[in-house]
């Protein structure tokens, strides 16, 4: 059934579960990358035990009680973390995320009707099989994401699944059944209630899975509810684009807003809570971006000392939108640029500001302009970056300008 047996540790922890009376399956997207054959990130257990049933079943094991509010202990097995969960069944949602209660229920097929896709709420029992009540098994066969039970309920429910759906069918390169499909359009106003950093987390893995490209080129629309700065009409270009750039986040996101206007982003970046870190590349990305490419070689290094980070994949950008313009030779040139180790930021000159007070120019912010005025000449020719050719052009300015 499944390619490869349980973990030991996994196989431990459903027998002492077990020895204890309780019921223990195998849940969720674990069990469904096991099943795709795809590498398992974590494993989750349900069980008709009680947090504190739990506790006392693995009272010789470190336990975490990350998630004991919605009945989730996490616990160490063997180095192994595994999460395993009372089995719930989901009391009303009132705003679109949160059920208002979370009642712990005696039955799996509870447990199992709360889950959000037919391929996520199969359970598995290493005696007993497949417990497959949504047909998940067929619909993992056609690729296919498919709500349980009536998707406009599940998404109006909770809207977070809206996302999950468009990340898991990019993760999983599925397709998403046609009254899924609809809901996701037609549910889409409810993203408004989802937290920012959920809708980030969910962004960046559907950006990360392996048909980004499609998803988006097929949703954006639903994603114009969260982020309006980006225009469906130009879906395709927007997904061809995503699809060509390396599928680590900072890459993908610039792909994502390469047709933002600039003094657009800062307000979105701050919106969604991406770190200064991430957006910082992005900005540098597309700032680069939306110039021409420099054609002249002082041009290049003084483009490339400004976006030394980000060069490549401004090129790339460039490149998975057609605009190819000068791009082959720039890319040369930058190489044969970082393959000489040009000097192309201030702290590569070979003199610094203390070498320049101790050639006798005054203390103040001349030192600063003058230090751009060498690099400026080292971007010209980068042969004048020694130390004595720089003093000489430093104190002939410094003349020449006081
Ligand atoms: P991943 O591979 O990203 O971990 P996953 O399917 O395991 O995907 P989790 O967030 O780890 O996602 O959730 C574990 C399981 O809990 C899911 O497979 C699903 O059965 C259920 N689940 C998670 N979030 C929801 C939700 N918002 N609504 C309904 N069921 C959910
Ligand atoms: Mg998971």
């Amino acid at each position: 059934m499944i390619d490869h047996p349980l973990p030991e540790p996994v196989m431990l922890a459903i027998d002492s579960l077990e020895w204890a009376s309780f019921e223990a399956y195998l849940v969720g997207g674990g069990l469904r990358d096991a099943l795709l054959g795809l590498k398992v990130e974590d494993y989750d257990l349900t069980t008709n035990a009680t947090p504190e049933e739990m506790k006392h079943v693995f009272s010789g094991y470190r336990v975490y009680e990350t998630g004991i509010a919605h009945g989730t202990l996490q616990v160490i097995v063997e180095g192994l973390p595994i999460e395993i969960t009372t089995y719930r069944s989901d009391g009303i949602y009132t705003d679109h995320r949160h059920p208002e209660t979370v009642r712990f229920s005696k039955s799996l097929e509870e447990d199992l009707a709360r889950r959000d896709f037919t391929v996520n709420a199969m359970a598995y029992h290493p005696k007993k099989g497949l417990i497959d009540l949504y047909h998940g098994r067929e619909d993992l066969e056609n690729r296919c994401l498919r709500s349980v039970g009536n998707p406009l309920e599940r998404f109006h429910e909770d809207a977070l699944r809206i996302l999950r759906a468009l990340r898991l069918a990019s993760k999983l390169d599925f397709r998403i059944e046609g009254a899924t499909s609809e809901a996701l359009y037609k549910e889409s106003h409810l993203l408004e209630h989802i937290a920012s950093e959920r809708i980030l987390k969910e962004l960046l893995g559907l950006l990360k899975g392996k048909a980004a490209g499609r998803i988006l080129g097929d949703y954006l629309g639903v994603l114009t509810t969260v982020i309006p700065e980006l225009d469906q009409e130009n879906a395709f270009l927007i997904a061809k684009a995503v699809e060509k750039m390396d599928n680590a986040s900072y890459p993908r996101l610039a792909a994502l807003f390469h047709q933002i206007p600039l003094d657009q982003l800062k307000s979105l970046f701050r919106r969604l809570r991406i770190d200064k870190r991430t957006a910082g590349k992005v900005e540098d990305v597309l700032e680069g971006y939306h110039q021409p490419l420099p054609t002249a070689l002082p041009d290049i290094r003084r483009f490339a000392g400004r976006y030394r980070e980000v060069l490549w994949d401004i090129a790339d950008l460039k490149e998975a939108t057609g605009d190819t313009e000068h791009l082959a030779s720039f890319r040369s040139e930058v190489q044969r640029i970082f393959d000489r180790m040009e000097p192309l930021s201030l702290d590569e000159l070979a003199v610094d500001g203390e070498d320049l007070l101790q050639a006798g120019i005054q203390n103040g912010p001349e030192v600063g302009i003058i230090l751009d005025k060498l690099l400026e000449c080292v971007y010209e020719n980068p042969m004048k970056n020694t130390r004595r050719a720089l003093l000489k052009y430093a104190k002939k300015i410094n003349k020449n300008g006081s």
